[in-house]
């Protein structure tokens, strides 16, 4: 008789298949199908207080904190025209420097009539302003010093020579509709577009471009939104505080 090897492995029982119980009728609601996840557009990015940051936002209610900031990281841009010979922050000189050359070769060449300008010579030209126009006029066109965006070194009013210097004709200017078109790519915004002077505080000035840099200038071009103030949701600021 063969011994029986102690070694010898059990037979394998296959394991029961369990079967889910029948959840039977419920009670609870079915839930409503989850909403595809929102675009990874980080919002918070970068700040909208720093004066330092690409995204600072100044307006009528957001004064520049400290309000006579001045940036450090001025340099003058290169190979463009620069009517005053004011700086720009570095990163945004570099962009204008880019997005001029590709109008230029665009057929559509420009060049620019400010940029940095601190906040003595805004003192003194919002009230050069006053003086010649009324505060009131001079409020709808011109910032205050500490308000102004040129202040932080990050916007350039640009003109194509074409006799619409810092006028509304120049959005209808071949420079003009270029620009408006292909500035996001750039990282550059309208910053006071048409029909926004409630959010925004000034009238129309399709010459004035505010560097934040391409992904949030490509995402408010791709969303639609054309102020910072409504793509941040902060308070529409038409006019100042007091
Ligand atoms: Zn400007």
């Amino acid at each position: 008789m063969a011994g029986v090897s102690g070694c010898a492995p059990e037979p394998v029982k296959a394991p029961p298949v369990t079967q889910a119980p029948d959840p039977g009728p419920t009670l609870t609601p079915t839930p409503s199908p989850t909403p595809p996840p929102e675009p990874s557009f980080d919002k918070a990015a970068h700040s909208l207080d720093d004066p330092m940051s690409i995204w600072v936002v100044s307006n009528k209610l957001r004064p520049l904190n400290p309000i006579e900031f001045e940036p450090n990281d001025l340099v003058m841009p290169e190979g463009v025209g620069n009517q005053n010979g004011q700086p720009l922050r570095e990163p945004a000189a570099r962009a204008v420097e880019a997005m001029l050359a590709a109008a230029a070769e665009a057929g559509v060449p420009a060049g620019i009539i400010s940029a940095y300008r601190g906040y003595e010579l805004q003192q003194s030209l919002y009230t050069s302003y006053i003086a010649r126009d009324g505060q009131a006029a001079a409020d709808s066109y011109s910032a205050r010093p500490g308000h102004s965006e040129h202040q932080t070194g990050l916007v350039v009013d640009l003109d194509d020579g074409s006799g619409c210097a810092l006028s509304e004709c120049f959005g209808a200017t071949g420079a003009g509709v270029w620009l408006a078109e292909h500035a996001a790519e750039f990282g550059f915004i309208v910053r006071y577009p048409p029909g926004k002077e409630g959010v925004t505080g000034f009238i129309p000035e399709p010459w004035h471009f505010r560097y934040v840099g391409p992904e949030l200038a490509i995402e408010m071009r791709d969303t639609g939104v054309v102020t910072l103030e409504e793509f941040f949701g902060l308070p529409p600021a038409p006019d100042y505080a007091q």
